[in-house]
């Protein structure tokens, strides 16, 4: 942890509160600028706290976004940026939005969308039957057009909408391998049909287990092939996972058939996700006395699936203790169930 984040840490008068390292997120984001060669979109849905978006914008392209909310609060936060709205069942009025405040593409999910865009650049996002066996989350279903539906929305395209290209955000949490087999099929795909540009989406993997590890975005833009259109990319994770941490302070610690348990002032309709991904959430504990050994970290919630961490290694935990958890920027508060049991909700503070 750095230095400068340690020191927001220790100052902190009230738990639970969320930390953001904005330079901290600068200089990552410039890094992937540096290493990767191509248009990015921050996905906004990651963390589209302002502060955040500010921190990204002069080391990104633009922001995608996924609802009219987003749209929206995006447009707000960061005026004048570049944005693309994408996202299954978008309703006229957001459409109608879309097209009134300019944004530069729309992602095309269905024939339906089509009456709803005129005078608007569009991606028409496809629906591809790729592998992607390594995915955290495959991105198939309901999203976007298989190759018959992508035939008759090209067949049916109204002359008021020019046709930029495709969109493919086939799955998430994949590692620089098996995002580039599913990527370069991707392109092989698009390249029949002479292109613009291609948005291959985001995923890029983050590995909860291990907060040091990195996805590698100059092999995975080594990987990227020569093609004659631009080409784009979304990632959202990746982004932002690493420069936010949910810190809160030991309630009770205790015994109970055997196992220890260390009860956590706040919980998990906060930091949701650990319950949502199925993993441990990394940690550090500021304290100097209690329990070492191994405990379950778990929140004030009335819920067994109130679990941050089971049966990890931890020392000094005793009521008092200051617990933050690593990598909570990314799909953390934003998608947690926050007025569940009504506990305040953390403060927000901002190294800046
Ligand atoms: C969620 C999403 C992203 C970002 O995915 P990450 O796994 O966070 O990188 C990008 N594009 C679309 C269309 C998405 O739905």
């Amino acid at each position: 942890m750095e230095e400068r984040v340690l020191r927001e840490i220790s100052r902190l008068d009230s738990f639970p509160a969320y930390v953001y390292d904005l330079p901290g997120l600068a200089e990552h984001a410039a890094r992937i600028r540096a290493e990767f060669p191509h248009e990015i979109f921050y996905a906004a849905k990651a963390n589209p706290d302002p502060e955040i978006l500010r921190a990204l914008h002069p080391h990104v392209d633009g922001f995608e976004v996924a609802s009219g909310g987003e749209l929206q609060h995006v447009h707000r936060a960061v005026p004048g940026a570049r944005l693309a709205f994408g996202g299954p069942g978008k309703t006229d009025e957001e459409l109608a939005l879309a097209v009134r405040l300019g944004v530069e593409r729309i992602h095309v999910e269905s024939v339906r969308e089509l009456a709803h865009l005129p005078g608007a650049d569009v991606l028409l996002r496809a629906n591809l039957p790729f592998g992607v066996d390594g995915a955290a989350l495959a991105m198939s279903g309901p999203f976007g057009m298989d190759e018959l539906e992508l035939r008759r929305c090209l067949s049916l395209l109204p002359d008021d909408i020019r046709l930029r290209g495709f969109h493919a955000h086939l799955a998430s949490g994949l590692d620089v391998e098996e995002l580039l087999k599913v990527q370069r099929q991707v392109v092989e795909w698009a390249a029949e049909f002479a292109p613009e540009e291609v948005n291959l989406g985001g995923g890029m993997a983050v590995d909860y287990g291990d907060p040091l590890w990195r996805f590698d975005w100059k092999s995975y833009a080594a990987g990227i092939p020569d093609v004659p259109f631009r080409l784009r990319i979304e990632p959202g994770r990746a982004m932002t996972a690493y420069h936010g941490w949910y810190v809160t302070d030991v309630l009770d610690v205790k015994r109970t058939r055997g196992e220890t348990y260390a009860i956590l002032r706040g919980g998990t309709h906060h930091l949701r996700t650990p319950v949502t991904k199925g993993h441990d959430q990394p940690f550090t504990v500021f304290g100097d006395r209690g329990h070492s050994g191994t405990a379950t970290l778990v929140g004030q919630l009335c819920t067994p699936k109130d679990v941050f961490a089971s049966r990890v290694p931890v020392r000094n935990l005793a009521p008092g203790s200051v617990v933050a958890f690593d990598m909570a920027g990314a799909y953390a508060w934003n998608i947690s169930h926050h007025d569940f049991l009504m506990h305040p909700h953390p403060a927000f503070h901002y190294v800046t």
